[in-house]
């Protein structure tokens, strides 16, 4: 693909929309508004090659369910948010990753990344330990095509690694 459609889930308030400003050079607000649906275009740009990356925000919960089978169907790839402070919301990527295994069966050929935000707060208040996604995520899908990171959209840590993750998961370069 030329073009990457990228599609963002996970809970709410999980920091979905806060890692996608920081992607766009946007900053960090502790500001919290809720989102319907966004979509942002980006370029990458990779030696010779001049990607576009179209980021889909959702509401990221069962609000809106034919918006999000829209987005969920048209996707070419997936970024599953959680908080590591937040077991909940870890429960709700599974739900995710779920609704994407029942709507798509390429599945397994889907660039997926996991990744936990709000790393920052994880020292003194972390519910969800890494390996246990690590655990739960290779149980379901190759490494290949999947891959767990955490980091921080308010200290901008490894934002911008997120994308570089899709482009070789995608075997683009
Ligand atoms: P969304 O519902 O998943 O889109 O979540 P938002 O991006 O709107 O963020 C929800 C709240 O969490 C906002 O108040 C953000 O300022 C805050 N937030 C987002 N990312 C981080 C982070 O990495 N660290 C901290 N401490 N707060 C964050
Ligand atoms: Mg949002």
């Amino acid at each position: 693909h030329e073009r990457i459609r990228l599609v963002v889930l996970g809970g709410a308030g999980v920091g979905k929309s806060a890692i996608i400003r920081r992607l766009l050079g946007q900053g960090f607000s502790e500001r919290y508004r809720p989102t319907v649906e966004d979509l942002y275009s980006r370029e990458c740009v990779l030696g010779t090659l001049t990607l576009k990356v179209d980021l889909l925000d959702t509401a990221g919960d069962l609000q809106f369910p034919a918006m999000r089978r829209l987005s969920i169907a048209t996707a070419h790839a997936f970024l599953l948010v959680y908080a590591t402070t937040s077991l909940p919301s870890f429960e709700c990527i599974k739900r995710c990753f779920e609704e994407v295994r029942e709507q798509r069966p390429d599945f397994q050929e889907v660039p997926i990344v996991v990744a936990g935000n709000k790393l920052d707060l994880a020292t003194t208040r972390r519910e969800v330990p890494i390996e246990d996604v690590s655990e739960w995520l290779f149980c379901e899908l190759p490494k290949l095509r999947a891959k767990v990171m955490e980091c921080s959209a308010k200290d901008d840590y490894n934002v911008k690694d997120i994308f570089r993750c899709f482009v070789t998961l995608s075997r683009i370069v």
